[in-house]
C-alpha cells in the first residue's frame, strides 16, 4: 500500500515512518510513504499558504488554491487513483472500524490541515474527512500518522506475529484481556493462577472472561454492539453492580 501526505511541514513524518515496526515493515515493501511540501504549489515570493477568513474572526485559513493543485497534482503521480483523506475535528470518528476497511486501500492520499483548518471548499476533493477524536490538534500531521499506523499494523506481514492483531482491542468488538509477563511474582503481586497452569482452554476461558470485565469497568459503550451469551451477560451484570454502573447494556 502507498500512503502519501501533503503538508506544510512533510520533515515531521521520517523518524516516525522509518522507526520500529513501520520501519521494518516499510523496509520489507509492506507499504510505501511519501510527503509532499504544499508550498511547492504556491507562486508567490513568500510561498502562502493561508489567509484571512472571510467574515473575520481569529486565525488564519489555508487557502483552497494550493490545496487544490497539490492534491490533482499529486493524484496524477501514479495511475491507481488515491482515497483522499482531509482530517477536522468535525469529521467522522477514526476507529478499529476504519482502520479495517482503509486496509483494503492500494493508496491512501492524507491532506493535513492546519492554522485554524481550510476554506470549506477544499473539502469537495475528499473521499472522507476524519477526526482522531473530540480535541483540537495544531494540525492534521499527527492525525496522518496515527491513521497510517493502525493500518499498517492490519496489513499482512507488518506485525511479526500474524495473530497478534486478530487477538487485539477491538477485534471483536471488546477491549483486550490483562496480560502478564515474566516475573511470575513482581512486588508483592502476582500473576492469575491460571495463566501458568498450561491449560490452554481455561486460559482462553479467561481471557474471554477478562476482556469482558474491562470492557464492562471502562468501556461499557461497547457491549452492545456485542453478542454475549447468557453467561456472558451474568458476567458483565456483575462488573456493573459491582462497579455501581446503572442500567444494563448486555
Ligand atoms: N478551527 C478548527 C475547528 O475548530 O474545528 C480546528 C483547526 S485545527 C487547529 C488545524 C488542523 O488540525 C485541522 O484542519 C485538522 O487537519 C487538524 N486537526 C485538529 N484536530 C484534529 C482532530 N481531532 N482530528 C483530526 N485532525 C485534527
Amino acid at each position: 500500500m502507498l500512503f502519501e501526505a501533503i503538508s506544510v511541514i512533510p520533515e515531521v513524518y521520517g523518524s516516525y515512518v522509518d522507526a520500529s515496526i513501520l520501519g521494518r515493515a516499510r523496509k520489507k515493501g509492506v507499504f510505501d510513504f511519501e510527503a509532499y511540501d504544499l508550498r511547492t504549489w504556491t507562486h508567490d515570493r513568500h510561498r502562502t499558504v493561508d489567509d484571512a477568513p472571510f467574515g473575520g474572526g481569529q486565525g488564519m485559513l489555508m487557502k483552497p488554491g494550493p490545496i487544490f493543485e497539490a492534491v490533482q497534482a499529486v493524484g496524477a503521480m501514479h495511475e491507481e487513483k488515491p482515497h483522499t483523506i482531509f482530517f477536522s475535528p468535525c469529521g467522522k470518528r477514526f476507529d478499529q472500524a476504519v482502520a479495517k476497511r482503509l486496509s483494503h486501500e492500494k493508496r491512501i492520499l492524507f491532506v493535513c490541515g492546519r492554522y485554524e483548518g481550510m476554506d470549506e471548499r477544499c473539502y469537495s476533493l475528499a473521499d472522507e474527512v476524519l477526526s482522531i477524536g473530540d480535541y483540537v490538534l495544531t494540525g492534521g500531521e499527527l492525525a496522518s500518522l496515527v491513521v497510517m499506523d493502525a493500518v499498517v499494523r492490519l496489513l499482512p506481514g507488518a506485525l511479526g506475529d500474524e495473530m497478534s492483531a486478530q487477538d487485539e482491542s477491538f477485534s471483536d468488538g471488546l477491549l483486550e484481556y490483562a496480560q502478564y509477563t515474566r516475573p511470575a511474582e513482581f512486588e508483592g503481586m502476582g500473576v492469575p493462577a491460571v495463566l501458568l497452569s498450561g491449560d490452554h482452554g481455561k486460559v482462553a476461558a479467561w481471557r474471554r472472561q477478562s476482556s469482558l470485565e474491562r470492557t464492562a469497568i471502562w468501556r461499557p459503550d461497547l457491549l452492545s454492539g456485542v453478542e454475549l451469551t447468557p453467561s456472558e451477560e451474568c458476567i458483565v451484570h456483575a462488573v456493573q453492580e459491582r462497579e455501581g454502573q446503572d442500567g444494563c447494556t448486555a
